[in-house]
């Protein structure tokens, strides 16, 4: 029994130190990703009730030479802690202007972009100011621009947050509110927030069909979404009858693999082409 325990512990600090050295090399690769070109952007189509699509949501891509693909959950998290984030925070704001410029004016369309910002990146000195400045630069209307923030943002002050907030929604930038129901915030402050949408985590919609708990999660979600005039949608819907249930619900957005992947901008193009002919 006690060597067990002992072959576990050895296997326990064998993964933590596998983990360690991996988020080390992440780290130093990281450092070199811009300058070598390694980060992309990918857009995933976002559908509205009627089944239009109407938005993307812009998500980082990294091939590394060594690393491989590595996911963006795990490289986000060594930026923000070994201080990486502003530097690409900005790239993936210039490149997603960028390219939704590109694809705009290829297809004669403007459509809705949203932007992740990470925590470090939103309490960033001058976040905004660069912000603004990169999509002035790129000519592009700032009504159809919206962030993603999520739950966590609101453990930091909330008192350079809200000002923040309310800065952006004057410079007609959209805010909204990821993996919602997942985090730390309570209805009060909720309600403080100036927030156009909020979008239901991937975990409800995945339990959505089977899971009657769930959907009655989901529908409160929904209805306190409709009570403070915000747009709902539900982000990971994977199957017809998640879509179905969560349209019978009233939930006003989609997001998922049942519509499309996150898709490189060629393929984007692509996607917007044969969803007109439909
Ligand atoms: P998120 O913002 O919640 O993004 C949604 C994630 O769910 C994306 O994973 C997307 O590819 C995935 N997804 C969408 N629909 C489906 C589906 O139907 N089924 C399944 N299984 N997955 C689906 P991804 O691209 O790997 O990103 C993971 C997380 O990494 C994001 O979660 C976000 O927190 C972070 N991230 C990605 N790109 C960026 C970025 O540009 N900036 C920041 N700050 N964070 C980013
Ligand atoms: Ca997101
Ligand atoms: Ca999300
Ligand atoms: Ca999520």
């Amino acid at each position: 029994e006690s060597k067990k325990i002992k072959n576990n512990a050895h296997i326990f600090a064998n993964t933590m130190q596998e983990s360690y050295l991996r988020n080390i090399s992440i780290e130093l690769e990281l450092k070199k990703a811009l300058e070598k070109n390694e980060l992309f952007m990918v857009y995933q189509p976002q559908i509205d009730q009627d089944g239009r699509l109407y938005g993307v949501e812009s998500l980082a891509r990294w091939n590394n030479a060594t690393l491989g693909m590595v996911p963006p959950d795990q490289f986000i998290a060594v930026a923000e802690k070994s201080g990486q984030m502003g530097k690409i925070g900005r790239f993936i704001i210039t490149r997603t202007l960028q390219d939704i410029k590109e694809v705009q004016t290829v297809l004669g369309v403007v459509f809705q972009t949203s932007i992740n910002i990470s925590v470090r990146q939103f309490m960033e000195v001058g976040f905004l100011e660069h912000f603004l400045h990169a999509i002035q630069e790129s000519h592009m209307s700032k009504v159809s621009i919206t962030i993603e923030i999520t739950e966590n943002l609101l453990i930091e002050d909330i008192d350079y947050i809200l000002p923040l907030l309310h800065d952006i929604k004057k410079a007609d930038i959209q805010v909204s509110m990821d993996d919602f129901g997942t985090g730390y915030s309570s209805l009060s402050m909720l309600r403080k927030l100036p927030i156009d949408e909020l979008k239901i985590d991937k975990s409800f919609i995945d339990t959505i069909v089977e899971d009657e708990a769930t959907q009655k999660m989901v529908q409160n979600i929904i209805a306190i979404g409709k009570n403070f005039n915000m747009q709902v949608l539900a982000e990971g819907v994977e199957t017809k009858e998640q879509r179905a249930l969560l349209h019978s619900f009233g939930c006003d957005r989609f997001q998922g693999y049942y519509f499309a992947k996150p898709l490189l901008k060629e393929d984007l193009i692509a996607f917007f082409k044969a969803n007109e002919k439909r």
